[in-house]
């Protein structure tokens, strides 16, 4: 069986990009989901993937943006 221990696992996104990124909807902050393949909001608990390194932060279907209102 293979060691299944990754106690570092590498943040997938850059420190820079990930302490400007914020939730396309509430503007909080945004956590990574425990196997840091997403992101959380810390505000309103919105998800969003992580493709590549790069955080795809469209808002769910039939949300609206708050920055353009
Ligand atoms: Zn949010």
């Amino acid at each position: 069986m293979p060691k299944n221990k990754q106690k570092n696992i590498e943040e997938p996104i850059p420190k820079d990009l990930f302490d400007i990124l914020a939730c396309p909807l509430c503007r909080g902050d945004l956590e990574y989901t425990k196997d840091k393949k997403g992101l959380i909001c810390a505000g309103c608990g919105a998800k969003y993937p992580i493709e590549e390194g790069i955080p795809v932060l469209l808002p769910p279907k039939g949300k609206s943006l708050k920055y353009y209102q």
